[in-house]
């Protein structure tokens, strides 16, 4: 294969970067193993894009060093780099053909012509935009310039792809098509990529290693399902998932049958079992967030009777369905509280049910830092 990539590993050893006085990044570590598809994924302003140029040579290293490889890169010039960049706006040459569009990066590196038009031909056959290539950009669809934008990162064989928000510009039902392109290509190519997006379910279905980041920091990172099952804090239990986790605010006591949380409403709800106070985290009259997430909380019959400490009484504020499964919102003595529950539902907004979460889903949060209590 013409295309066969060098796949390097890509280390940040305390990274950061100032914009004057605001720090835009502090003291990154990451490991980015060769081969593996890594998604930096956080809010609006939390640095991602600013790491990505940085690995990719576009902006200058404040602190710390960046190796691709065995080299250290803070001084080295981009085009010596060995990485490719997709841009979300793609970037292509309206006055150039695809072909050419494709091939520009060859011809100002001088590669010899026959190279050139090998690698051309492989990527567009990878790209399946071979019958493409005497277009111009302004005749091709938004996914068709969005598989051109990549071809153009291809052809240049790189160690390291870096995608800054590729498929923001898509609608929705492309942007599902081309994630599982880009996914089929990192199997074909076995290339180390960084991918950078606002879409946690892009992150999730794409990523082998989740990059969460928030005001310049790494909150977590891991393997995307690990995130989802164990956040090491509020935030990222928040920021992974839709419809997200719930956040229930009130302090820990101990019950009758063991610790609880309780508000100054009366509402209280039973923790995992097998939790115990004294030296740990779980003091007594501590602050803290318990976590649920809606797929994990049962709709159970409201009868009338006692519920239980592992159940909260509620009323239905809202019910949603989505054809697939149906979301429920309701409010009870320790707060809004979604689930989902599969399939159709007969709910109705203002009746009285009963909500059981899973007990060993249950996530504890301190209020105040947001880190993982249990
Ligand atoms: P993200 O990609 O996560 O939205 P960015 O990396 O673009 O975030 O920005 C991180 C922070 O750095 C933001 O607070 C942003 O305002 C700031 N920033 C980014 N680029 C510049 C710049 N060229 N000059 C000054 N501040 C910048």
């Amino acid at each position: 294969m013409t295309l066969r990539p060098k796949s390097m590993q890509v280390d940040l050893q305390g990274v950061g970067k100032d914009y004057g006085n605001s720090p835009a990044l502090r003291d990154i570590n990451l490991t980015v193993p060769a081969g593996s598809f890594v998604a930096l994924i956080g809010p609006s302003g939390c640095g991602k894009s600013t790491l990505l140029r940085m690995i990719a040579g576009l902006e200058h290293v404040d602190y710390g060093e960046i190796r691709i490889g065995a080299r250290s890169m803070n001084d080295v010039a981009p085009k010596h780099r060995d990485v490719a960049m997709v841009f979300q706006n793609y970037a292509l040459y309206p006055h150039m053909t695809v072909s050419e569009n494709l091939g520009f990066s060859l011809r100002m590196a001088r590669r010899p012509r026959a190279e050139a038009a090998d690698r051309i031909a492989e990527a567009a056959r990878i790209l399946d935009i071979s019958d493409l290539l005497d277009r111009f950009p302004s005749q091709l669809s938004g996914g068709q310039r969005q598989r051109v934008a990549m071809g153009r990162a291809i052809v240049r064989a790189p160690a390291v792809f870096l995608f800054d928000e590729p498929l923001s510009n898509l609608d929705a039902q492309l942007r599902v098509q081309m994630r599982a392109e880009i996914k089929r290509l990192h199997q074909a190519l076995g290339v180390t990529m960084i991918f950078v997006t606002h879409d946690q379910v892009e992150a999730m279905t794409m990523a082998d290693i989740v990059v969460v980041l928030r005001s310049g920091r790494i909150e977590q990172m891991g393997p995307p399902l690990e995130l989802y099952d164990e956040p090491a804090n509020a935030f990222v239990a928040s920021f992974l998932g839709a419809p997200a986790m719930t956040l229930l605010a009130g302090r820990i006591e101990v019950g009758p049958d063991g610790l609880r949380i309780e508000n100054d409403s009366g509402g209280y709800l039973a923790l995992k079992p097998g939790l115990a106070t004294g030296a740990s985290a779980l003091v007594k009259g501590r602050a803290c967030l318990l976590g649920m997430r809606p797929e994990h909380v049962a709709i159970v019959a409201a009868d009338g009777a006692d519920p239980g400490s592992d159940t909260l009484p509620g009323k239905i504020l809202s019910v949603e369905t989505t054809g697939l499964d149906t979301h429920v919102m309701a409010d009870t003595p320790l707060g809004r509280v979604m689930a989902i529950q599969r399939g159709r539902s007969d709910l109705r907004v203002g009746d009285r049910l009963a909500l059981r979460p899973a007990p060993a889903h249950l996530c504890l949060f301190d209020a105040h830092d947001g880190s993982r209590l249990d």
